[in-house]
């Protein structure tokens, strides 16, 4: 008889966009004349970048000649986008990362969601709270955890992030062996200073344990002394790892393209004590259950760090945070409190109220779509996130809905 895993069994079903689509069609049904605006969603509208269409279309033809032809590439990459990665996106910003501790991917979505396959079913995780839910679900597929009551699950250690802490999560009080944080951070909007993933780092250092840094949203930084990787921290090739994704800066959501960092310094221990580095461990699993990102999408992507690629992109964020301002704007006039905006596509507004009753609110009054803080985690509760993935002009008539609707 064949057994099932049984950690799917205690994963809490996520209905929350399944839900979000529920009422909004609803509401469609009963106010067939409204156009819902949708604010809710994480996915980019604009289209790619012209210097990636035509990088992506040349590489296209070469596929179609014999003589150009490629095959199976390099699990890891193509060398051509691995170097442009670790001199644009590091070694130009004084931290010392090489072409070799770069791994191409199909996703920050996977590889964020895979890592832990790497360390023992036995770690202790500490996960923030709101938090994109792949960190904490992937851990539960895994065993790591108890079941879910009252909102938690049981064996995890909780990073909570509140307004008090201006949603930088303190250290843990307990020792915690793997520590996942994402900044600029998703669904707040939040960014931490060198100081605070210094002290990250120091912790990490100290207890030996490991950071997984999310920086899918590091484009959207525009505050010049905020770090946009993890090592820029000193001390952090020991015990940082980074996933960067082509998702939101260049528009990739729907071509895949993204990537990790697993420098060599990285370390994690057998059961006897003794160090074992991880980026062998990684490159193996790499080698075994990934067969690499289609090489016209990996030139796609080298043509972001071209000079018109760069300008471009420049272009394409500056957009979407220009909707971000607005919201944030609009969203502090209207007496709420809020984070994120300013380096980031979200904004989370604190809503004094069910994050459900806020969004039904928004939706029943303005005809506009949010995401409830809520499906982050026990500490979204209260909260909504707005996002800034759509149109200048569908921005500036939800944001004029909204002041209506409230006033
Ligand atoms: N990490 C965070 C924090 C995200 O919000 C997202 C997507 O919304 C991802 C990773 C996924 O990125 P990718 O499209 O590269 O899989």
């Amino acid at each position: 008889m064949l057994k099932i895993n049984e950690n799917y069994l205690k994963l809490q079903a996520s209905y929350l966009f399944s839900d979000i689509a529920k009422r909004v069609a609803a509401f469609q049904e009963a106010n067939p004349a409204t156009d819902v605006i949708k604010l809710g969603i994480g996915d980019v509208t604009k289209a790619l970048p012209a210097a990636c269409v035509t990088a992506f279309h040349d590489a296209v033809d070469e596929m179609a000649a014999d003589s150009s032809f490629r095959g199976y590439g390099p699990e890891q990459g193509y060398p051509f986008l691995r170097e442009a990665i670790a001199k644009n996106d590091f070694q130009a910003r004084g931290a010392e990362i090489e072409a070799d501790e770069i791994f191409v991917s199909d996703g920050a979505k996977c590889d964020t969601g895979n890592i832990q396959e790497l360390f023992s079913v036995d770690a202790q995780i500490a996960i923030p709270d709101p938090v994109y839910p792949v960190y904490l679900d992937t851990n539960v597929m895994a065993g790591r955890t108890g079941i879910f009551a009252d909102g938690r699950y049981e064996g995890l250690v909780y990073l909570d992030s509140t307004k008090e802490n201006n949603y930088v999560p303190e250290l843990p009080t307990e020792p915690v062996d793997l520590i996942y944080l994402c900044f600029p951070n998703n669904p707040t909007g939040s960014t931490a200073t060198k100081e605070q993933l210094k002290s990250w780092v120091d912790y990490a250092r100290e207890n030996k344990a490991l950071i997984l840094f999310d920086a899918a949203y590091e484009a959207f930084i525009r505050d010049d002394a905020l770090p946009h990787s993890i090592y820029e921290i000193d001390g952090a090739r020991e015990v940082a790892i980074e996933f960067r994704s082509f998702s939101k800066n260049a528009g990739f959501t729907g071509t895949r393209c993204a990537y990790t960092v697993v420098p060599k310094e990285c370390m994690a221990y057998d059961s006897s004590g003794n160090k074992q580095a991880v980026h062998p461990l990684w490159n193996r699993r790499h080698c075994t259950k990934f067969n690499g990102v289609s090489y016209p999408v990996q030139r796609a992507a080298e043509a972001v760090y071209s000079r018109q690629g760069r300008e471009q992109i420049k272009e394409l964020v500056g957009y979407y945070l220009t909707n971000a301002d607005l919201i944030a704007r609009e969203i502090g006039k209207l007496g709420f409190s809020y984070a994120g905006g300013d380096n980031s596509p979200y904004i989370w507004i604190f809503g004094n109220q069910d994050s459900w009753e806020f969004f039904d609110m928004l939706l029943n009054k303005a005809g506009v779509v949010c995401t409830p803080g809520a499906g982050f985690g026990k500490c979204g509760q209260g909260y909504i996130r707005l996002s800034a993935f759509n149109s200048h002009e569908n921005v500036e008539r939800a944001m004029a809905r909204i002041k209506k609707a409230l006033s």
